[in-house]
């Protein structure tokens, strides 16, 4: 799930499984569709 998150007077969308930010709503729901969270260090976007 896609959070939104205001920080420094920006809005960032976070992907809850793995918290990389966003500052694109459909850069986030598209590396979302992606993440697998399953904790593999070598998938960074
Ligand atoms: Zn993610």
């Amino acid at each position: 799930m896609v959070t939104e998150t205001e920080r420094d007077d920006m809005t960032w969308y976070q992907c809850e499984e793995c918290g990389l930010l966003f500052d694109s709503e459909a850069d986030a729901e598209r590396h979302e569709e992606n993440c697998t969270s399953d904790d593999d260090p070598s998938y960074l976007q």
